[in-house]
């Protein structure tokens, strides 16, 4: 599952359990993004606090993890490259799904290299609340789309009340709400 995690929240969590519980797999690995290409508008928090948090949310569930290839390869992350590296990181042998949200999967087709994308990992798309997807034109048998319980939350939000001095509990485990604290990410400077 990829990510900017800016930071990671119970949609992302939900999200991951849902697909992993329908599709059987062994594990879901969450990458977060290097410096996110489409997000170049906005400052995003520095990759190791991203990359600790989404460490924090997913520790107590042993089939999840935090793999750093797009951390650790630098430059704006593509998909390609992500999926590429997992193999070589996880072994050619493994099924590879990308889970990604229904907005993401959206921008499906302006992505690098379509059709080598689909070689690579069969996608899974999540149905999200304020995001309806309507027909982009993606190819038969290498999509599916999960519709996965209502979560109306999202970093955006998560960021915006912490500058606004409101509460984040319960939108994100309690661990991401205190390393937003001691680290002092999102307040308005
Ligand atoms: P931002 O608001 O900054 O765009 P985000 O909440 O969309 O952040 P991302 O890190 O961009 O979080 O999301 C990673 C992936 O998780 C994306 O594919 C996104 O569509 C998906 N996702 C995010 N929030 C949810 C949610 N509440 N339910 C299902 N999928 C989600
Ligand atoms: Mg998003």
């Amino acid at each position: 599952m990829g990510g900017t995690f800016d930071p990671i929240h119970h949609g992302h969590l939900v999200a991951a359990s849902e697909v992993a519980h329908w599709f059987g797999l062994d594990e879901v690995v969450f990458v977060p993004t290097g410096q996110p290409w489409q997000k170049e508008e906005r400052q995003v928090a520095a990759a190791e606090d991203r990359y600790l948090m989404t460490v924090i949310a997913t520790a107590s569930n042993p089939r999840f993890s935090v793999s750093r290839v797009d951390i650790d390869r630098g430059g704006p992350t593509y998909t390609v490259d992500t999926l590429r590296d997992l193999r070589r990181e996880r072994g050619q042998d493994n099924d590879l799904y990308f889970i990604t949200g229904a907005d993401a999967l959206q921008q499906i087709l302006s992505w690098r290299d379509v059709d080598e994308l689909f070689d690579f990992a069969h996608f899974v798309g999540c149905t999200r609340p304020g995001h309806v997807l309507s027909d982009v034109g993606l190819p038969e048998g290498k999509v599916t789309l999960v519709e996965v319980p209502a979560l109306a939350i999202s970093s955006s939000e998560c960021r915006e009340r912490v500058g606004a001095g409101e509460p984040i509990w319960y939108l994100v485990p309690d661990g991401i709400v205190q390393y937003i604290n001691k680290r002092q990410l999102y307040v308005k400077t």
